[in-house]
């Protein structure tokens, strides 16, 4: 398939309908109209093959990651996503690959209501980057240097379970077990925790999302906020599949240590907590409380051990 005729289907096969898009795919470059009263929130990801998804993932699941690892980034914000851009470089092959992978975005595009307004094709090494806006209401948006001594700390859904899809990819791991497709479906289609993010605006001091490991992404956060933090590891919440699948020692790993979850984790002031489990509870996501900030930096857990910062998570140039 030629270039133009890869963006044509890419344009047919991704819905536009937004009254903000005063010009999308088609001319040089979008035309879109910001919201009054709000800020722009602007983030971008890059996946290349073999280094953020295993080459033998599906097309679809490629295509759904791609989009929902840049919402994930606004859902930390607090941000509603708007528009997208989707950057392409695909080697020489057969069309099946770009029309599943486009089908992928689209499906995960259309439950957020996010309009594709441009982007580019080139040929080359498989590698994918998309660039998400999303609004806030001006000065409402979660950052990672709000947390104080004291609050609480969240995360939603559970822990490691992309950590143990990847084994299930790369180690051919828990053979025997029915679970492996969940935990597979958590590393190729992660859940952006978007509703979360908006329901915890104005009730949450600080936010991150869990895409290196949770000990290394509240690492980030307590050092942008010159605090620390006491985890208490037992309360790390795992899903049914995870704990079937792996022995606590293994699990706790994956919970503190895994990439890929996508997952918010948040503090709250002490007086807020029963704002954010309602906020947690109007958006459907669980959500468990593992911690609190301290004023002491670093990482610790419950007995006052510290989490090794230098196994603490994914660094791409480690
Ligand atoms: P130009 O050479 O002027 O940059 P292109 O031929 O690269 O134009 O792109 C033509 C139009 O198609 C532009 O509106 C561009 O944003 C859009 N486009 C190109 N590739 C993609 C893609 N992968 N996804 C969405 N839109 C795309
Ligand atoms: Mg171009």
């Amino acid at each position: 398939m030629r270039e133009f005729a890869l963006i044509d289907e890419i344009r047919s096969r991704v819905s536009n309908t937004r009254d903000d898009v005063v010009l999308g795919i088609g001319d040089d470059a979008a035309i879109l109209a910001p919201r009054p009263g709000h800020e722009l929130v602007v983030s971008t990801d890059t996946l290349v093959s073999g280094v953020h998804f295993p080459p033998n993932t599906a097309a679809f699941d490629v295509g759904w990651k791609a989009l929902a690892v840049n919402l994930s980034d606004l859902a930390a914000m607090g941000a509603e996503p708007a528009w997208v851009t989707l950057a392409l470089t695909l080697p020489e092959g057969s069309p099946e690959w770009p029309l599943a992978f486009v089908d992928g975005f689209a499906a995960l595009a259309a439950e957020h209501r996010v309009a594709l307004v441009g982007g580019d094709t080139t040929r080359g090494p498989l590698a994918i980057t998309v660039a998400v806006h999303g609004f806030v209401p001006r000065g409402t948006a979660l950052r990672r240097d709000g947390a104080s001594a004291g609050d609480a700390i969240f995360v939603s859904g559970t822990l490691g379970d992309a950590a143990a899809g990847l084994a299930v990819v790369l180690a051919d791991a828990f053979a025997s077990r029915p679970e492996r497709a969940a935990l597979r479906a958590r590393l190729d289609r992660p859940t952006p925790r978007v509703a979360l993010g908006l329901a915890l605006r104005g009730v949450a001091s600080a936010c991150i999302d869990v895409s290196d490991g949770l000990a290394a992404d509240l690492g980030h956060v307590a050092r942008r906020s010159g605090v620390g933090a006491t985890v208490d590891v037992d309360a790390l919440p795992a899903s049914d599949a995870l704990r079937a699948c792996a022995d606590p020692d293994r699990r706790r790993d994956w919970q503190l240590r895994g990439g890929d979850d996508y997952e918010l984790c948040f503090t709250v002031p002490d007086d807020r907590v029963a704002d954010a489990e309602r906020a947690a509870a109007q958006a459907g996501v669980p959500i468990a409380r593992i911690g609190t900030v301290t004023k002491r930096p670093g990482l610790v857990d419950a007995g006052g051990d510290a989490l090794a910062p230098d196994r603490a998570g994914w660094d791409h140039f480690a």
